[in-house]
C-alpha cells in the first residue's frame, strides 16, 4: 500500500505580537528567535506534518508594513508554491487586514490556503491566544477534501475561533481576543470542538489546475479622505491636488452620502474631469454604498464618483494599488473596480 504523503506547511513569520516573549529582566516584549518556535509551541510536533519555517529579517511591527513586504510575501509563496500544501503567515494584527486584502489581489489563480494569523498576547505568555490561533491556522491550511484539493483555497485570516475571507476583514478591537470582524460577509469556518467549514461561503476556482500568477506591480498614488461634519473646501482640495495622485477613497456617511454643497460637488467633479478616480466607500462598518436613494448620494454620483458597494476601506486601498499597477488607462481601472474580483464585494 502506498504511504500517504505527509501534509506540508510553510510557516512564515513577519513579526508582530505573536512571536514575542517577555524579557525576564526588563519585562519588555521582545521577538524570540523563530528557530525556537517548537520550544515555545511543542504542540507543533504532534501534527505529523512537515512544517518548515521562514522568518523575515528584520521582523516588523505591522504598523511598519509597506507594499514591499507584500511583494516579498507573494514572491516567497510563488517560489515555494509547489512544495507545500498551504501557507500560514504570522503577522501583527494592526495592519493584517490590509496585508490579507493586498495578497488576495496579488495572487491570481490561488488553489492553496494562505492563512494569516497573529495574536493579542505574545505566544510566550501564559494566557496567550497565539497558540490556538497558530495551531488551528495550520490545521486549516492543511485541510483537503476527498479529491485532495484544498478546502479553503483563499487568502484568509484566522482569529479567535473564526476563519474570515481576508479582504472582508477589519481589525475592530484593540483589546479583545476577538479582534477582527467581517461585517459584510459570513465566516468561512467556525472552530469549536470541530472545524466546521462553511463551504458555501468559500470561493473555489472555476477550473482547477491553473498556474499561480503573481502581480507585483502596485501603484500607491492613492489617498483616503474621511468626510466629517464641518469639513472645509481647503481640506478636500488639498487632498485632491496632491501631485501625482491617481485615486481617492472618499469615506462617506451612511449608505454613501456626502454634503450637497456646490463647494464639494464641484471640487469632486473637477477632480474626476482631471482624471482622478474617486471611490465612494462608507464609513459604516456594515452595509453598502447606494448612490441612488438619497439626494446626498445622487449628487455624488453625478460628479462621476465610483461606488464601492460593500467593500472595506482596507480592500478598496489594496484593489486600487493592484488595479492601478496593472492598467495605465483610468477607464480600465474603473471598469475593474466595480467588478467582484476576489470576493471582496457582494453580488455586483
Ligand atoms: N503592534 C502589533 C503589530 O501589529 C500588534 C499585534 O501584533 O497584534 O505588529
Amino acid at each position: 500500500m502506498k504511504a500517504e504523503k505527509k501534509r506540508s506547511i510553510l510557516l512564515i513569520y513577519t513579526g508582530g505580537t505573536i512571536g514575542m516573549k517577555q524579557d525576564p529582566d526588563t519585562l519588555a516584549l521582545v521577538p524570540f528567535n523563530f528557530n525556537q518556535i517548537e520550544q515555545e509551541v511543542p504542540e507543533l510536533k504532534k501534527f505529523g506534518y512537515r512544517i518548515d519555517f521562514h522568518s523575515f529579517d528584520p521582523l516588523i511591527d505591522s504598523s511598519n508594513v509597506t507594499p514591499e513586504l507584500w511583494v516579498e510575501l507573494v514572491r516567497l509563496i510563488k517560489k515555494n508554491y509547489d512544495s507545500y500544501d498551504g501557507f500560514v503567515i504570522l503577522h501583527g494584527t494592526d495592519t493584517m487586514s490590509y496585508s490579507a486584502s493586498a495578497l488576495s489581489f496579488m495572487l491570481e489563480n490561488l488553489e492553496k490556503p494562505v492563512v494569516f494569523t497573529g495574536s493579542q498576547l505574545p505566544i510566550g505568555m501564559l494566557r496567550t491566544d497565539g497558540k490556538e490561533n497558530l495551531i488551528s491556522s495550520i490545521e486549516i491550511a492543511a485541510a483537503v477534501d476527498g479529491k485532495g484539493r484544498a478546502v479553503v483555497p483563499e487568502v484568509c485570516i484566522y482569529f479567535e475561533n473564526k476563519l474570515y475571507r481576508g479582504n472582508r476583514t477589519t481589525k475592530y478591537n484593540a483589546e479583545n481576543f476577538s479582534a477582527f470582524h467581517s461585517a459584510n460577509y459570513p465566516v468561512l469556518a467556525d472552530v469549536g470542538i470541530h472545524i466546521k467549514f462553511n463551504t458555501q461561503n468559500i470561493l473555489y476556482p472555476e477550473v482547477w489546475g491553473r498556474e499561480l500568477e503573481i502581480h507585483t506591480e502596485l501603484d500607491m498614488n492613492v489617498a483616503i479622505l474621511k468626510l466629517f461634519p464641518g469639513i472645509t473646501a481647503e481640506v478636500v482640495r488639498s487632498v485632491l491636488d496632491i501631485e501625482g495622485l491617481r485615486a481617492v477613497i472618499l469615506e462617506t456617511f451612511g449608505s454613501g452620502n456626502a454634503p450637497t454643497g456646490r463647494w464639494l460637488t464641484d471640487t469632486l467633479k473637477k477632480g474626476v474631469e482631471r482624471g482622478l478616480i474617486i471611490m465612494n466607500v462608507t464609513q459604516c462598518q456594515a452595509g453598502s454604498v447606494d448612490m441612488d436613494t438619497y439626494e446626498t448620494g445622487i449628487a455624488l454620483k453625478r460628479t462621476g464618483v465610483v461606488g464601492g458597494y460593500d467593500i472595506t476601506t482596507e480592500a478598496a486601498l489594496a484593489k486600487l494599488f493592484f488595479l492601478m499597477g496593472q492598467y495605465s488607462d483610468i477607464k480600465d481601472v474603473k471598469e475593474q473596480l466595480v467588478k467582484n474580483l476576489r470576493g471582496e464585494i457582494t453580488g455586483w
